[in-house]
């Protein structure tokens, strides 16, 4: 536990979106999930930190596939009234001329020790504001420009206001994950200017403010970064706003630009894996960006016969995640063991979905995630000869797919499709399922029964990645290109396999690497030599498990980021 007198003050994290729980859609990928993992982390170690996000009670949404592959989309309400608790305070945000009242409801996080960290969803859906304020809160990622630069202000400025209501005092670091929050910024420099110029104040003041934010960075895009025009921010903030912007540097070719707000007011800046780190630093050469590999939470995504197996081989697991490096002196008869409970179980559960017959014996590729074109879905599908004649020759497999595409990514959405006419070109030779609806529980079922874990984004665009973790936590090795946290957790033949090297590979050189790989080390251990795949599962578990978890990932922003400030 972290005493009081280490970290006095509270850590305040706001975030978008948060996965919690799968009856909570309020999260649409790995961002969301890793804030999740991270508040979770933080109630097991005792920290004092409080969650800000917004309500979503429409969630993100629930996908429907039709037999072409064509993704509808229908809202995904959920039982809010039961899960959180309300809050009495409320406060207002500034939206074009008019003060919008916001609540807060709140989700209690209880870590192993019983540490709580509560987690505070703010919701316009008030009868003092107008119907177009009241759907501000309505669904995570939804609407045009003008309601996501309004959906920021609540979650910004509201999200200061609400804390301040609530009675939180002691406040020493406002952590933004991701840029989304970073009118929180805005918030802190209006308190200290009660009267008087809010831009001369942003100039002399906002070494005050960035003494108190920290900036995690997920988008190695230009592209990927929230920008508003500035005719939408002057009509939605005012005039004094804008200035106060213009100020800080974070208005260029008349766009603000919400990094650029987060990077100039952090006082501590952070990329998500190492790599990361190198492409935010050349993206942003002014500013110092440290790096901290994301992890993902231990307890929530072991399956339970791993859970079983750790509790007995390690029981010190869940309170110190670390000794999961002591799973090498696990028996590979129990690794192995406990896999195959966790492979029938899944292949049950897509019978009972999908009516789809998967073999158990049958080697397990798993590619879910969003389905955003840089994740590159269909590299798989390459050459469907050389695809074919593996699976013909080598031995067989199998591949499922799940994943949702923003309703307004036409390129994602195409993907989904190229992977049902694949899937219908092969249906001879290699079964090939698409998932409906891909969630936390999904996630859970797939990344711990499957055999081979399947990541192929486009270089550097994969800041980190997670899902992965998950696996090597389950004792899934990856099959994954060099990027993201996987430069740091593959070992060749060891933890798993890379697709490429380190080199610049064009489209047509990644995928012979990929069959190369299937076609000479991956099939013919699984089929030759059981003992040795089990062995790099067991590895998987050992050396990535045991690092790429929250706990880690969550002392190492206590130490890098945390801590030395005066609240
Ligand atoms: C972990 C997780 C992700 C992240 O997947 P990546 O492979 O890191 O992109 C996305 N969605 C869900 C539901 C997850 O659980």
């Amino acid at each position: 536990m972290i005493s009081k007198e280490f970290l006095p003050h509270h850590v305040a994290y706001f975030s978008m979106e948060v996965g919690l729980d799968s009856s909570m859609p309020t999260y649409s990928g790995g961002l969301g999930i890793l804030a999740g993992d991270t508040l979770r982390a933080a109630a097991d170690l005792g920290l004092p930190m409080v969650g800000v996000t917004l309500l979503h009670r429409k969630g993100y949404f629930r996908q429907s596939l039709d037999a072409r592959g064509n993704q509808t989309e229908s809202p995904a309400g959920w039982n809010y009234e039961e899960a959180l608790e309300p809050m009495v305070p409320r406060v207002f945000v500034p939206i074009a001329g008019r003060a919008v009242m916001v609540r807060a409801w709140r989700y209690i996080v209880r870590g192993v020790f019983g540490h709580i960290v509560p987690v505070y969803f703010l919701d316009t859906d008030l009868k003092e504001n107008n119907s177009w304020e009241m759907s501000l809160t309505e669904a995570l990622y939804d609407g045009d420009a003008r309601h996501r630069l309004c959906q920021e202000v609540v979650l910004g400025m509201g999200g200061v206001a609400m804390l301040q209501a609530l009675g939180y005092k002691n406040i020493g670091t406002h952590h933004m994950n991701e840029g989304h929050a970073a009118f929180l910024t805005l918030a802190l420099l209006e308190q200290d200017v009660v009267h008087g110029d809010l831009a001369a104040a942003a100039q002399s003041d906002c070494e005050a403010v960035r003494q108190h934010c920290v900036f995690t960075t997920h988008t190695p895009v230009p592209a990927g970064h929230d920008q508003f025009p500035v005719d939408l921010v002057r009509d939605v903030l005012g005039d004094q706003r804008l200035a106060a912007l213009e100020a800080v540097r974070c208005i260029n070719n008349r766009m603000l630009n919400m990094t650029y707000l987060a990077l100039h007011l952090s006082r501590y800046i952070n990329g998500v894996a190492m790599r990361h780190g190198e492409i935010s630093r050349d993206l942003f050469p002014d500013h110092a960006i440290d790096s901290i590999t994301n992890g993902v939470h231990a307890a929530t995504w072991t399956a339970p016969p791993l859970r079983n197996l750790y509790d007995r081989f390690i029981p010190e697991w869940r309170r110190d995640n670390f000794y999961l490096r002591y799973a090498i002196k696990i028996p590979l008869a129990e690794v192995q063991r406990a896999h195959r409970l966790v492979k029938q179980e899944m292949v049950a559960q897509i019978a009972q979905r999908t009516g789809a017959h998967l073999a158990e014996k049958v080697l397990t590729i798993c590619f879910a995630r969003r389905s955003a074109g840089y994740k590159r879905a269909d590299l798989l599908f390459t050459d469907l000869e050389r695809l074919e004649a593996i699976a013909e020759r080598t031995g067989p497999f199998q591949v499922i797919y799940s994943g949702k595409a923003h309703p307004h990514d036409q390129v994602g959405k195409a993907m989904i499709r190229r992977i049902f006419e694949f899937s219908e070109k092969l249906k001879n030779s290699l079964r090939v399922v698409y998932l409906e609806n891909y969630d936390m529980d999904l996630a859970r079922t797939l990344c711990a029964g499957v055999d081979l874990w399947l990541n192929t984004p486009e270089r550097p665009l994969e800041a980190s990645g997670t899902s992965g973790m998950k696996a090597a936590l389950n004792g899934v090795p990856s099959l994954s290109v060099l990027d993201g946290w996987w430069v740091e957790g593959h070992v060749e033949g060891v933890t798993g396999w890379a697709i490429g090297d380190d080199r610049e590979l064009d489209i047509a050189g990644e995928a012979k690497s990929l069959y190369d790989k299937l076609e000479h080390a991956i099939l013919p251990l699984y089929y030759g030599k059981p003992d040795g795949y089990a062995e790099i599962g067991r590895s998987a578990i050992s050396l990535n498990g045991s690092y790429f978890h929250t706990q880690r990932m969550v002392l190492q922003y206590v130490r890098n980021a945390y801590l030395g400030v005066e609240p």
